[in-house]
């Protein structure tokens, strides 16, 4: 018989009270065991263990080793470091007089000035109740940004997709700039915009993403400002999607590199195109042979610098799939694809040469952890 099975033939026997008991006991013993939970996280991030796991952070951690949902793993979080900022929370979970959602809901706005009031406020207080009062102290909480897929859409079919957004600037209209809107006709805001937004078209269904953070009120002043500039089949995508590609064609190193090339690629055939009895230019060593032997001053070799040519930084990050490469003992890599930076597997002040075989990319975490461990070695 399967452990369910068992389960179920033992709660048929049992009377309502004795169900409800049982059903109280285990949601106790679980109130209990995550507190027990947001302590270890605490130690966790205070003793930077899940660095030396692989993870670049506490939230890697709880997602890819615990297998939270990244919902889950923000509250958890939110929750443990507010128990450690304020033990009063902590004594509050444990009596139950606050659950962990209500205590990840308040985690933003605490502060040594408010806290005695405002866990006076939500204790012994509903979830509802506690959304209530955290939005009546007007204080906008953190947002985390996320991008997760919400499902397939099918083809529009004869339908002017940006329609779907025509309503998203609205409830930030002024009047004014309403106005202004309003006495543009398309053809006047193509001209004043230029191009057309990014096509895509869509033949079969594709795969849709919901995108969320919050924004300061200048990034929606220009946001807005965009939208006016452009022609008014510019939906909120649109717009975005051209400003990811102009960043990318100015700063992604592989675009770079593919440019760069090309470029080569195109001076090689022009040289051999040119007489082969004329040398267009005259190698380094060759001009300084022959600066020597006519009495010119002869330039000394540049001094050792850290600056990593930007070729090479770009082979790096090509190489490394734009992925921080530190791998735990266990064979865990870090999944982080953010604020990477160039390392130095022998480090430059020890006579770590710029080369492709001694350099890497690390996010900025695990490169401190190299050089932590790179000086505990060293002792
Ligand atoms: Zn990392």
């Amino acid at each position: 018989m399967t452990t369910t099975k068992k389960m179920e033939s033992v709660l048929v026997k049992l009377s309502n009270h004795e169900i409800i008991q049982k059903g109280d006991r285990a949601v106790r013993s679980r109130h209990e065991l995550a507190i027990e939970i947001l302590d270890c996280l605490v130690e966790i991030e205070g003793r930077s263990i899940f660095l030396e796991e692989g993870h670049s952070s506490l939230f890697d951690f709880c997602v890819r080793r615990w297998h939270y949902s990244p919902p889950k793993a923000g509250r958890f979080i939110a929750a443990a470091r507010c128990t450690k900022s304020f033990p009063a929370v902590r004594n509050l979970l444990s009596r139950r007089k606050i659950t962990l959602c209500g205590v990840s809901r308040i985690a933003g706005i605490l502060t040594k000035e408010n806290s005695d009031r405002i866990l006076q406020e939500v204790s012994g207080k509903k979830f509802v109740e506690i959304e209530k009062i955290v939005a009546s102290l007007k204080i906008a909480p953190k947002t985390r940004e996320s991008i997760r897929p919400i499902g397939l859409q099918e083809p529009a079919v004869g339908r002017d997709r940006s329609a779907d957004h025509e309503d998203l600037f609205r409830p930030n209209r002024t009047l004014e700039n309403y106005q202004i809107d309003s006495n543009l006709t398309d053809d006047q805001a193509d001209q004043s915009g230029g191009d057309s937004p990014i096509e895509r078209p869509m033949e079969k269904p594709e795969h849709r993403y919901e995108i969320r953070f919050s924004a300061s009120e200048e990034f929606c002043r220009d946001l807005e400002r965009a939208k006016r500039v452009c022609s008014r089949s510019w939906n909120l995508e649109a717009i975005m999607g051209r400003a990811i590609k102009d960043l990318l064609e100015k700063r992604d190193p592989e675009r770079k590199e593919a440019r760069r090339r090309k470029r080569e690629a195109g001076k090689k055939s022009k040289l051999r195109s040119q007489s082969p009895s004329k040398p267009a230019t005259m190698s380094g060593v060759k001009a300084a042979t022959d600066m020597k032997s006519s009495g010119k001053r002869v330039q000394a070799p540049p001094a050792r610098s850290r600056h990593i040519p930007a070729q090479l930084r770009d082979a790096v990050f090509t190489r490394d799939k734009g992925r921080c490469t530190y791998t735990s003992s266990l064979g865990m890599q870090c999944d982080s694809i953010a604020h990477l930076q160039i390392d130095h597997i022998t480090p430059f002040c020890l006579g770590g040469e710029h080369s492709l075989k001694n350099l890497r990319l690390l996010c900025g975490k695990h490169n401190r952890l190299a050089a932590r461990e790179m000086s505990l070695t060293k002792r």
